[in-house]
C-alpha cells in the first residue's frame, strides 16, 4: 500500500477523552473513530489488525476441529423466553421492537440461537461431538463503556458452542478449547493466563477466564508467579486425544490463578509460597464455560443415545474478545512513541520510508523494494508522501510496524538501505536484497 493513496488519518494531538494508552494510540494512529458511546467505526489500519486476529482465531479453531457458522445479530425474544433469560439478562440486553410489535434483541451471546439450530438438525449421538462457532458482532448495553474498544457496547466476539453426549465428552471439549486458546493468544504475541473465574450470566460451575496482565486491566487477579513462566510454544497436540488435552489443562491451571470473584485468601496463602504470591490487574480476553444441560434441557435439545433413549446434550460455550484484543495487544506492547505490533497481527510487515521523494534513483529503489516484498508475499506500507523525514519516522513509530526500511540518496550511493527494528530500535545498513531476505 502506498501511503499517498491510503487512508491513515493520524492525529498529532493526544485525544483528551482517552484514558489509557491503547485507546489513545488507536485514535492517534487512525485505527478507529467513535460513532457513539461504545460504538466504533473501524478505519483501514484498525480493520487490518482485527482481520489478522480473526484469521488466527479461525485457523486455530479449524485445527481443533470446530466448525464455523454465522448467526444473526438480531434475534427474536422467543428463544430467550424458553430458557428464562429474556427477563433474567437485565439491562445489558438491547431490546428492540419491530414494526409488527414483535420483541427483538441484539445478540449479547448466542446459546439459545445455536441450541435452536442444533435441536432442529441433530438427533443422534452419532453426529456428536460437534462444536459450532462464529465471529460476529455482539451488543451489550454496558453501563460504563470506556477505554475505547476494550469495553465497547458493540464489539466483535468469537463465540463457540460444543454439543456432546456425556459430561466427560463435554469436558474434553472444554479442555480442547483451553488448549486452542493458549495457542491462539500466543500467536498474537500475548501471554493470556487461564484463571478460575465466575460464570456470571452464562451459568455453570466450570469456567476459566484468560487474562492479559496489564495495569489498566479492569479485573483484579491473584496468582502464583510460576504461571507466568508457562508457554505452550509450538508443541504438537492431537486435539482428539483426551488425556493429552487434559494434561495441558492441568499443567496450566493447577497452580493458583484466580480472578477476584473466586479468590480465596486462605487457599492462596496455603498453596503459594509468599515470594511467589502476586496480585495484579488483568484484561479478560476470553472465557470458557461448561454448563451441562442448562440450555439443552429447557430447550429440548436431545439426541438419541446408544440405547435409543433421548438424552439432553452436554454443552459449553467459549468466547474470545476479538475487538478487545486489538486494544489488549497494544496495552501489552507499546512505548512512548507508539504501538509495537507483534509479527502475528501487524497490519503491514514493514514500512518503507523514502527520505527524498521525487529523487529519481531514491524513488526507483523504493519502488523496487516495495514490489519485491510483494512478490515475497510481504505487504509493505510505502511512505511515498512529500513529507519531512522526521514526520515520516514519527508516523512509522506511531503505527508500530515491526520493520522500517529507510531509503535515502546517501545510503544508496553505497548500495545500502537501513533496516530498523521497531521493538529494539536497532538499525543496520545493508543491501536492499539482504533486507528483503531478512524479512522473509
Ligand atoms: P467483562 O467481564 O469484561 O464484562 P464478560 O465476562 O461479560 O466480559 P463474556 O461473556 O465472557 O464477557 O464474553 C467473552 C469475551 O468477550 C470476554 O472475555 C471479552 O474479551 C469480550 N467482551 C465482553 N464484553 C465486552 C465489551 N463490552 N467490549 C469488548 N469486548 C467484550
Ligand atoms: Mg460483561
Ligand atoms: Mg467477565
Ligand atoms: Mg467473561
Amino acid at each position: 500500500m502506498r501511503l499517498s493513496r491510503y487512508f491513515l488519518p493520524v492525529l498529532k494531538e493526544t485525544p483528551a477523552e482517552a484514558q489509557i494508552a491503547s485507546h489513545r494510540l488507536m485514535l492517534r494512529a487512525g485505527m478507529i473513530k467513535q460513532a457513539s458511546a461504545g460504538i466504533y467505526s473501524w478505519l483501514p489500519l484498525g480493520l487490518k489488525v482485527m482481520r489478522r486476529i480473526e484469521a488466527i482465531v479461525h485457523e486455530e479453531q479449524a485445527r481443533a476441529g470446530h466448525v464455523p457458522i454465522l448467526m444473526p445479530t438480531l434475534q427474536s425474544s422467543d428463544l430467550w423466553r424458553e430458557t428464562g433469560r429474556y427477563d433474567a439478562f437485565g439491562e445489558e440486553m438491547l431490546r428492540i421492537t419491530d414494526r409488527g410489535g414483535r420483541e427483538m434483541l441484539y445478540t449479547p451471546t448466542a446459546e439459545e440461537l445455536v441450541t435452536d439450530i442444533f435441536r432442529a438438525n441433530v438427533s443422534s449421538y452419532r453426529d456428536l461431538p460437534l462444536t459450532l462457532y462464529q465471529i460476529q458482532w455482539k451488543f451489550r448495553d454496558e453501563i460504563r463503556p470506556r477505554f475505547g474498544v476494550m469495553r465497547g457496547r458493540e464489539f466483535l466476539m468469537k463465540d463457540g458452542y460444543n454439543f456432546d453426549l456425556t459430561e466427560a465428552d463435554a469436558m474434553h471439549a472444554y479442555n480442547r478449547h483451553l488448549v486452542s486458546y493458549l495457542r491462539t493468544y500466543e500467536r498474537m504475541g500475548l501471554q493470556a493466563i487461564p484463571m478460575r473465574a465466575d460464570s456470571g450470566a452464562i451459568g455453570g460451575d466450570n469456567t476459566h477466564e484468560f487474562l492479559v496482565l496489564a495495569e489498566t486491566g479492569e479485573s483484579e487477579v491473584f496468582y502464583d508467579s510460576a504461571v507466568t513462566e508457562l508457554t505452550f510454544g509450538d508443541r504438537e497436540i492431537d486435539y482428539d486425544d483426551m488425556a493429552q488435552c487434559q494434561g495441558v489443562l492441568e499443567e496450566f491451571t493447577t497452580r493458583y490463578a484466580r480472578t477476584d470473584e473466586t479468590h480465596d485468601q486462605a487457599k492462596f496463602e496455603a498453596q503459594v509460597p509468599e515470594e511467589r504470591r502476586r496480585s495484579a490487574r488483568g484484561i479478560e480476553v476470553g472465557q470458557i464455560f461448561y454448563f451441562g444441560t442448562k440450555y439443552s434441557e429447557p430447550m429440548g435439545a436431545t439426541v438419541q443415545g446408544p440405547d435409543g433413549k433421548p438424552v439432553p446434550v452436554h454443552m459449553g460455550s467459549h468466547g474470545i474478545g476479538v475487538s478487545r484484543l486489538v486494544g489488549a495487544i497494544i496495552e501489552a506492547s507499546h512505548d512512548e512513541k507508539g504501538i509495537i505490533w507483534p509479527e502475528g497481527v501487524t497490519p503491514f510487515h514493514a514500512g518503507i520510508v523514502n527520505l527524498r521523494q521525487g529523487d529519481p534513483s531514491t524513488d526507483s529503489a523504493c519502488e523496487g523494494i516495495y514490489k519485491q516484498l510483494a512478490v515475497e508475499g510481504l505487504e509493505a506500507l510505502y511512505d511515498d508522501r512529500a513529507e519531512r523525514a522526521g514526520a515520516k519516522f514519527a508516523t512509522m513509530d506511531l503505527i508500530g510496524l515491526p520493520w522500517r526500511i529507510t531509503v535515502g540518496p546517501r545510503g544508496l550511493a553505497n548500495g545500502k538501505i537501513e533496516l530498523t527494528s521497531r521493538r529494539t530500535g536497532e538499525s543496520e545498513e545493508m543491501a536492499p536484497e539482504a533486507a528483503i531476505a531478512r524479512l522473509k
